[in-house]
């Protein structure tokens, strides 16, 4: 049995882990819900732009089910 699995966010070869999520995206995860955090009501580009994270990234987030969108805006699920 292999002891890397491919990431389900970004798709790279990463160590397998109980989260299913690599440590890049990890990172990336935790820029995206700090910005959420600090400003409720923001809209994907404005959190792109603030993290330098693609809007592309950040939406397979959402599908991921780690953030809910709102009309638009962003909420943290935890
Ligand atoms: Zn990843």
């Amino acid at each position: 049995m292999s002891d890397h699995i491919l990431c389900k966010f970004c798709g790279n070869l990463r160590p397998r882990t109980n989260t299913g999520i690599c440590e890049t995206c990890k990172i990336d995860y935790e820029h995206i819900r700090t910005y959420v955090t600090d400003h409720p009501n923001s809209i994907v580009m404005d959190i792109s732009h603030a993290t330098k994270i693609p809007v592309s990234k950040i939406m397979t987030f959402v599908r991921g089910g780690h953030f809910l969108l709102v009309e638009g805006t962003f909420a943290v699920i935890d």
